[in-house]
């Protein structure tokens, strides 16, 4: 069989929303998983992009870098209170979210406008105002490359966490997901628990509550909050917001005083990222084209011509800097090829 869309030495800049300028030694727009076992035999090393919103590119990429195309959304079943929806890997994660409003089905309104596509949504268990993923997920399935077979895994397996998955653990770089079955409900709970979306539900003079609204309120919150990879390269956060044990807590507490955490449990709470990297004097830092974004210090950006390098030398920096001011170890969201 031939692949119609191989091609040697691509640049993947416009595909990664960083704007790293590597070159790809071969790149495939899959848009049919059938291909998917021939792939498997002809090339050792490969990696799958999506929408590249959520990589780090530090240098060309050896092998094949596999676009995911795979599309299309299917109602396969539906009773008086769920609907459950087969979504191809390569759908757009925002579509998605525009196809559920449209016909009212709650569970993933709090996550509009996340970009990337549904296929990556379980890897981290993409997550916003106070909604994850893995609450709307109802099994992921995907091609194994060794197993050189197709495996589904139910929601229980995929070992989801607070932007975690056995994708990023025992299966990585084994898997290529390759759909998604979402349980979207008929009789949506809105969470509206973060503050932000109440204020702008108000601004925005909603008086009743829909999957609708709620979207449209994140929507906006979202664009007046992040910067545009369109015109800033970028990869949302960066960071991951540290989870640290309450007896630390409250001796940094002592030390910070104004020091905001999210109670997870009794024994352990979160500490918001953005702020510790803040305290350290990183936002609005900038070194030739590479820099912590002025309103958001959890996001690190490219200017124009940075190297994923030099983002990667930045991200370091600021992990020890964290370190010798707090005490505690952040953990890099974004992934590095
Ligand atoms: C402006 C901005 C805002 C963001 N906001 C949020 C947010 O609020 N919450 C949040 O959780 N994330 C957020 N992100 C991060 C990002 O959007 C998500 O992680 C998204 O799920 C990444 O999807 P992608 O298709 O772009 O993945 P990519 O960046 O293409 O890939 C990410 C990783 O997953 C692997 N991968 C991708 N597709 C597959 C597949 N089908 N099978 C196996 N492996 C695969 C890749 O190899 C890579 O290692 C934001 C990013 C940006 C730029």
């Amino acid at each position: 069989m031939e692949f119609m869309h191989l091609q040697p030495n691509i640049s993947l800049k416009p595909f990664n929303t960083f704007g790293i300028d590597v070159p790809a030694e071969y790149f495939l727009e899959l848009d049919n998983g059938n291909l998917l076992p021939e792939i498997t035999a002809l090339y050792q090393h490969k990696h799958i992009l999506g929408g590249g919103s959520n990589i780090l590119l530090t240098g060309p990429v050896k092998g094949l870098v596999i676009h995911n195309r795979l599309k299309g959304i299917t109602k396969i079943k539906e009773d008086d209170t769920h609907v459950w929806l087969m979504v191809e890997a390569g759908e757009l994660w925002h579509d998605l979210v525009l196809y559920a409003i449209d016909k009212g089905w709650g569970g993933i309104e709090n996550l509009a406008l996340i970009p990337g596509t549904a296929g990556a949504a379980p890897i981290q268990n993409i997550g916003a105002y106070g909604v994850e993923a893995r609450e709307a997920i109802e099994s992921v399935t995907y091609w194994h490359w060794d197993e050189k077979t197709t495996i589904t895994y139910h929601n229980r397996e995929c070992k989801f966490g607070y932007r975690d998955s056995i994708f990023k653990h025992g299966l990585k770089d084994k898997a290529f997901i390759t759909s998604v079955l979402f349980k979207l409900t008929k009789q949506p709970k809105f969470n509206t628990s973060y503050g932000a979306i109440e204020q702008e539900l108000e601004e925005l003079g909603v008086t009743e509550l829909s999957v609708k609204a709620i979207a449209h309120a994140v929507m906006n919150i979202r664009k007046s909050k992040l910067p545009d990879p369109a015109v800033i390269g970028n990869a949302g956060s960066f960071f991951k917001n540290p989870t640290i044990t309450t007896i630390k807590f409250t001796e940094l507490k002592l030390q910070f005083p104004t020091i905001p955490s999210y109670r997870v449990s009794d024994s352990l709470v979160k500490v918001p990222a953005g702020w510790l990297i803040e305290q350290c004097g990183w936002k609005g830092y900038r070194k030739n084209d590479t820099g912590v974004h002025e309103k958001q210090a959890l996001v690190l950006v490219n200017y124009g011509s940075a190297r994923g390098s030099e983002i990667w030398q930045l991200s370091d920096e600021i992990v020890l800097s964290v370190k010798e001011r707090f005490g505690i170890e952040l953990e890099r969201e974004v992934q590095v090829w």
